[in-house]
C-alpha cells in the first residue's frame, strides 16, 4: 500500500504549518453568510477532514480561535491575521480552505447555502439551497 498522501498548508506569513492527509471528506464552496462575513469574500472553498487527518507541524502557539455559534470554531494566525481553519465539532471534521493548501488538488463537489449567495458561479456544479441531509439539511438542489 502506498503512504497517504500529504499536502503541506500554512498561514499568510508562514509561522503555522500544517499538513493534511489522505481524502477529505469532502469538498466545495460555502456561500453562507457567516463564510463571507468572516473572510470578507464571496465566497469560501472549503476542503473537510477528519481531526486525525489534519496535524500542526509548526506554531500550535500561534493559532487563534473564535466561535460565534458552538457549530463553528474559526481560527487563524495571531501574526499574520491569516485564516487557517474551522473546526466544526458537531459534523467532527474540520474545513481547511483550500486557498491555504496551494498543491491540494481542490475539485468542488458541490455548493452549499446557495440561497444565500451573493456571487453566482454557473459551473455545473450541484447547487445545495442549504446542506445535505446528512448533515441536517434539506438536501434541496437550487437550479443554476
Ligand atoms: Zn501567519
Ligand atoms: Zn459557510
Amino acid at each position: 500500500m502506498n503512504a497517504e498522501q500529504c499536502y503541506q498548508g500554512s498561514c499568510f506569513c508562514g509561522a503555522v504549518q500544517f499538513r493534511v492527509s489522505g481524502e477529505p471528506h469532502g469538498m466545495g464552496y460555502c456561500h453562507c453568510q457567516s463564510c463571507r462575513h468572516w473572510s470578507a469574500s464571496p465566497v469560501n472553498a472549503f476542503t473537510l477532514w477528519k481531526p486525525e487527518q489534519v496535524t500542526v507541524l509548526k506554531g500550535e502557539e500561534q493559532i487563534a480561535s473564535y466561535n460565534k455559534t458552538p457549530n463553528s470554531y474559526r481560527k487563524w494566525c495571531k501574526t499574520c491575521g491569516g485564516h487557517i481553519f474551522t473546526e466544526h465539532p458537531g459534523m467532527g471534521l474540520i474545513d481547511v480552505f483550500a486557498a491555504v493548501i496551494p498543491d491540494f488538488p481542490y475539485d468542488a463537489g458541490v455548493h452549499v447555502h446557495y440561497q444565500e449567495h451573493q456571487l453566482a458561479m454557473k459551473d455545473k456544479v450541484t447547487k445545495l439551497k442549504d446542506v445535505p441531509e446528512e448533515m441536517g439539511g434539506s438536501g434541496e438542489v437550487i437550479e443554476e
